[in-house]
């Protein structure tokens, strides 16, 4: 059998409603069906899920908050009257706006886009409905709890024939609602193709797979035909955002391989992502992702490597402030190290402190505005001169490249940029290396 999750573009509107019907039922192995709450129905359209945070920060501090519930009311009766359903969840709404009036909680407030729509459909396509809250499971600290879950879960979907299951949320032991972390319904994909034994999970969203660079940054990307679930791990981490970066763990661990797809093209054979890939991509490369927000720490000391311990102490600074870092490349006299610049921030004072007092640098400084930019490849590990390619392209195009790390498995570069220059150097590496091949 096959699980199959639909994100928020796919579950928009009562058209979409109905792609998704269509294709779940154009193959009878797809029997376990993941929904996320309406996302977007065009550019500036907004997420069911981000107007019930808001409506939900309204309740919380005893604002009235009628009208933003409203808004979210209407985005399910108009795919009900949309699509002529015979249901009303009216005493759901009341339900729920009951609850907010009693502050119910933030989590419970966002899950409630995932609930409405798995009931919404499993009622369309007369599927049976799964509440993830008597089956999806977290420990005390909010962290998903395996052994609790796969049992439960596993046994709830034998029994099941076919079934919609929500995203996005489960339950905490004291029985309150839990969610992941945005984008989870991935991860409620997930752990439904490992609890049910799929042979694979598709993912269906509003792009044709996983594309060799973000479709908002390079105009028109090449598609990724196969990507390894490291290579994956490596884009996703650093941004590209198709599939949340901890929806892969379940289905590795079990050998469940995954298939983006796209809803709006169901024919397009999407991005299948593996244990281990025969061959290599079309290109060197397998992907580009970056983020920007990122602060580097420069350390400078005359005969630094020289000196026993100096690393740790710099990462004993680090650990101190509860700190994780990034990247930290280093020469002969220098060491810096990339942090996240919104965890910098607030304790950067004490850090810079801390570090003065163990190592005692001749020069200590910290520079912002820094994007990185990882260029992913298995391919690039038989093929020589890859960093080369990517210097003289970001030189071309006129890009300063602040630092430079290849990761020891050498299937990632990474490359830090000023975050005015992010989206130029992209391109720059698109170009040199798919445009120039296809
Ligand atoms: P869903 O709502 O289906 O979960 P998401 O918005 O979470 O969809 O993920 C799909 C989006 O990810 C695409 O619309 C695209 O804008 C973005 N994206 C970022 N990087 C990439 C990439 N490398 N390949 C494809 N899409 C990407
Ligand atoms: N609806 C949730 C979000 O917007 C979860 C998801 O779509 O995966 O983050
Ligand atoms: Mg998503």
């Amino acid at each position: 059998m096959k699980t199959v999750k639909f994100g928020g573009s796919s579950m928009a509107d009562a058209i979409q409603f109905s792609k998704v019907r269509d294709i779940v039922l154009a193959d009878e192995k797809r029997r376990i069906v993941v929904v996320s709450a309406p996302g977007k129905r065009d550019k500036n359209d907004s997420k069911v899920t981000d107007m019930l945070y808001d409506c939900y920060a309204k309740a919380a501090r005893g604002i009235p908050f009628a009208d933003e519930f409203a808004a979210i009311e209407e985005r399910y009766n108009a795919i009900i009257r949309d699509l002529n359903l015979d249901i009303s969840l009216d005493e759901e709404f009341e339900n729920i706006k009951d609850a907010f009036a009693h502050r119910a909680g933030r989590d419970y407030a966002a899950s409630r886009g995932e609930y409405l729509n798995g009931l919404l459909f499993a009622k369309y396509i007369g599927f049976e409905f799964i509440e993830p809250a008597s089956c999806i499971f977290f420990n005390d600290n909010g962290v998903f709890d395996p052994d609790a879950t796969y049992p439960v879960l596993s046994e709830r979907l034998k029994k099941a024939g076919r079934a919609v299951i929500p995203g996005f949320y489960g339950a905490m032991p004291n029985d309150t609602i839990k969610t992941f972390s945005r984008g989870g319904s991935d991860i409620t994909g997930s752990i439904a193709a490992r609890a049910s034994g799929s042979e694979i999970y598709e993912n269906w969203t509003d792009v044709s797979g996983f594309l060799v660079a973000d479709p908002r940054i390079v105009e028109n990307p090449e598609p990724i035909e196969t990507i390894t679930y490291k290579e994956l791990r490596e884009l996703s981490y650093m941004g590209a955002g198709v599939l949340h970066e901890e929806a892969i763990f379940p289905v590795r661990t079990a050998g469940i391989p995954i298939n983006i797809r796209n809803t709006n093209k169901p024919s397009d054979k999407g991005t299948l992502i593996v244990d281990e890939a025969k061959d290599g991509s079309r290109f060197t490369i397998t992907g580009i992702a970056g983020k920007k927000g990122f602060s580097v720490i420069n350390i400078e000391k005359d005969l630094m490597n020289a000196e026993i311990g100096f690393g740790r102490n710099v990462l004993r600074a680090l650990e101190k402030s509860n700190l994780s870092f990034e990247h930290m490349p280093s020469g002969v006299d220098t060491m810096s190290v990339i942090i996240s610049t919104d965890a910098l921030k607030p304790k950067q004072t004490d850090v810079i402190d801390e570090i003065r007092e163990r190592v005692h640098p001749d020069v200590l400084t910290v520079e912002d505005n820094l994007a990185l930019i990882a260029v992913v490849g298995r391919g690039m590990k038989r093929t020589r001169g890859t960093a080369g390619r990517i210097f003289s392209a970001l030189a071309h195009a006129n890009v300063n490249v602040k630092m430079i790390d290849q990761g020891s498995s050498e299937i990632n570069v990474i490359i830090g940029v000023a975050e005015d220059d992010f989206e130029t150097a992209v391109n720059a590496v698109y170009d040199i290396f798919v445009k120039t091949v296809v």
